[in-house]
């Protein structure tokens, strides 16, 4: 019945269906507007049709350019994804109007569900708990006033058709209410072309669980679970799992049961989520239900086994449910990140550019739904969720930390994102432990910046890294100015602890580093603490380097500049300078001109040739003044006395190969 299909949408989404559809054996359409003709979704599709400019009005948003294509193309049906037209019930009767196929539900259950007023109308009719409020728009704000007063501070103002969190605002003060009011107006006749507000109690740190459905269209309905969503910013989703620390059988039967009660008394058919909001005393109430697939669907995938989009286009060719309520189990646990393009440090604010590095994790458990790659343009025009990440476990702590080591090596250049910032989440101890609500990024964050300092061990692991890059660098560099060494062979063997002073930020780290390239095994000490680190796929300057230590495989993302590694691990950000003693001495001489420098010895500064010694033993020195000459990277620089002293010995000889650190001369 059913063989090709268009897909109304773009990004990681369309791609996402073009994989069943590949899977299934049915031959997939992808729309683009004119920025999206290279981007992966068009790649991946077996035909493409350009509907549009980048506007969304004029592209993905455009009803008849999009059935136009599908018919043009031969498709029995539209996937409409999520967003853009999908919960547009317009879209889906012309659709059905036109002869084809709507893969989601029917308009009448999308007009009657797609309205918060509506909705909760229908949820109360049947017994459902809703937030406390008024269930009809407001009309002007004596009435929110009133309302007010009757719910009781403070209150959420929220548009009646509204979506993605937009227009909602909380208000705490009567004060704050004919601001908050006006703000909202605008906010969602700009985003819904529609101003119809209605207010409820604003439960405060709630957490948002959703009940996922399935209904086919003979009466079958089943649940799939739960997922909670507490981790949010601006009311948005940025980091789901399931199942949820709070939710047990008891309650999710009790959920799943009200979701499919409610999703039965609007004849729903197709994948569909009921939202919840649920209070300290595990009382929940309905917030909306979502007609359509959900961003978040891959974590309830993970756990069930299930593929919701097949599902989907089953249902919709008209097949009968084929899993029972009792066998659709939840095994394991997953979380999903959202990476977006946005910056955390700004208050979330969009970003845009384009991405000139691209490369995604991979490994067991880990589930890449990416939308874009190297080369891709993030314009202004579209929603800015670039690509998500999830990683499955047998339970909450196993997948969330499967998360964290893929977030290390989701490495994404050329466009602000915030993948530091969901890895800071997830490897905050309050995110471990499962103590979540959605004031947890107000709680724990200020400007993107986690409230607590990072571990020494995260620190550690991070300085290490750098340390490893750093020496590894300076080693290439000796081996490469042996042969200009007169006397070829002879050079001593480098010395077997090398010795390191790491700076970053206020905190300062003595590393002592034992082995060797050639073998790949090290033994590090940082400020006296022991660690065996191998570095098997030691591949220097790429941006990313894996390290195993003490045993556990450890990804880090690192930028280079001059000495300094900028390094980033566990959503934790620094810039590193890797120091030799020496360096260290007259870094801080340079940097702290009172400070005298106690050394009575001039260490070698970099590896290099000996090219002139223009002091003689016995001689007054400054400190500052030239006391030989060096070559190194064809380049020759002075080497300058680190204090005023008198020379005692000289121990380099012009045509002398030197390492870094070998004492050249000494003072009395
Ligand atoms: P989910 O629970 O699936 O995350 P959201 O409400 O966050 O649902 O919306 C899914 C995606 O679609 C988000 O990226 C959001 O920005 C976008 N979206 C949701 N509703 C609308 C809308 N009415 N208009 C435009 N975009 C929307
Ligand atoms: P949207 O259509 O934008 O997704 P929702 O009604 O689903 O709107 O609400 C989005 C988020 O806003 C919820 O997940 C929750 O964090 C917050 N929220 C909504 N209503 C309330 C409320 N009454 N009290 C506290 N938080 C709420
Ligand atoms: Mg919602």
């Amino acid at each position: 019945m059913i063989d090709k299909i268009l897909i109304a949408n773009r990004g990681e989404i369309a791609v996402r269906i073009i994989k069943t559809c590949k899977k299934m054996g049915l031959k997939s359409v992808a729309v683009y507007s004119e920025v999206d003709f290279r981007s992966p979704y068009v790649l991946a599709a077996d035909e493409s049709c350009l509907i549009g400019p980048a506007p969304a009005r004029e592209s993905y948003l455009n009803i008849e350019k999009t059935i136009r294509a599908a018919i043009s193309h031969g498709c029995q049906a539209i996937h409409p994804g999520y967003g853009f037209l999908s919960e547009n019930a317009e879209f889906a009767r012309v659709i059905q109007e036109s002869g084809l196929i709507f893969i989601g539900p029917t308009p009448e259950a999308i007009s009657l569900l797609g309205d918060k007023t509506a909705s909760k109308a229908l949820a109360t009719k049947i017994g459902v708990p809703v937030v406390p409020g008024r269930q009809e728009p407001i009309a002007d704000i004596d009435e929110a006033i009133a309302a007010a007063h009757e719910i009781g501070l403070p209150v959420l103002l929220k548009p009646a058709s509204g979506g993605g969190g937009r227009g909602m605002r909380i208000v705490n003060d009567m004060t704050e209410l004919p601001a908050a009011l006006e703000a909202c107006r605008v906010e969602t006749l700009k985003s819904f072309g529609d101003d119809r507000i209605f207010v409820e109690r604003f439960i405060s740190r709630p957490r948002h669980i959703e009940i996922q459905v399935i209904a086919d269209n003979y009466g079958n309905i089943i649940h799939l679970g739960e997922r909670e969503c507490s981790i949010q910013r601006r009311y948005q989703k940025v980091i789901e799992e399931t199942p949820s620390r709070v939710v047990h059988e008891s309650l999710r039967g009790k959920m799943g049961e009200t979701a499919c009660n409610l999703a039965k008394a609007a004849a729903y058919t197709g994948v569909g989520t009921v939202e919840f909001i649920l209070d300290a005393e595990k009382n929940f109430y309905f917030l909306e239900m979502n007609t359509r697939l959900q961003v978040e669907h891959p974590v309830t995938e993970m756990v069930t086994g299930l593929d919701l989009v097949e599902l989907q286009i089953r249902v919709a060719a008209g097949e009968p449910l084929g899993v029972k309520q009792e066998e659709a189990l939840l095994k394991g646990w997953a979380i999903e990140a959202r990476i977006c393009a946005e910056d955390p440090t700004r208050g979330f604010l969009p970003t845009t550019g384009m991405v000139t590095r691209y490369a995604i994790p991979s490994g067991k458990n880990i589930r890449v739904d990416s939308g874009i790659d190297a080369g891709s343009v993030i314009s202004i025009h579209y929603d800015n969720l670039l690509t998500k990440l999830a990683a499955w476990g047998a339970n909450r702590e196993e997948a969330r930390k499967t998360l964290v080591r893929a977030l290390n090596g989701y490495h994404i250049e050329g466009v602000t994102t915030n993948v530091d910032f969901v890895n800071a989440i997830l490897s905050h101890p309050a995110f471990a432990a499962g103590d979540l609500s959605t004031s947890f990024i107000e709680e724990h964050f200020e400007d993107g910046q986690s409230r607590i300092a990072p571990s020494d061990q995260d620190l550690h692991y991070m300085t290490m890294a750098a340390v490893l890059v750093s020496h590894t660098r300076r080693t290439l560099v000796r081996d490469s100015l042996r042969p200009m060494s007169p006397h070829v062979g002879t050079a001593e063997p480098p010395p077997p602890i090398h010795r390191y002073v790491v700076r970053s930020s206020l905190d300062v780290f003595d590393v002592q580093l034992e082995g060797s390239e050639q073998s790949r095994r090290w033994n590090i000490i940082v400020n006296d603490k022991p660690y065996k680190v191998v570095a098997p796929e030691f591949e220097y300057y790429r941006r990313r380097l894996k390290l195993y230590i003490d045993g556990l495989a450890n990804m880090f993302r690192l930028r280079y500049s001059d000495n300094h590694i900028q390094a980033y691990f566990c959503g934790i950000v620094r810039m590193f300078e890797i120091y030799t003693p020496l360096e260290w001495s007259l870094a801080q001489y340079m940097l702290a001109d009172i400070k005298t420098v106690e050394d009575n010895e001039l260490k070698c500064p970099m590896p290099g040739l000996i090219t002139a010694v223009t002091v003689e033993q016995g001689a007054q020195v400054r400190k500052g003044q030239e006391l030989l000459r060096m070559e190194s990277m064809k380049m020759e620089s002075a080497v300058a006395s680190p204090r005023d002293g008198q020379i005692d010995r000289i121990f380099a000889q012009p045509g002398q190969t030197v390492d870094t650190d070998e004492i050249l001369i000494t003072f009395k």
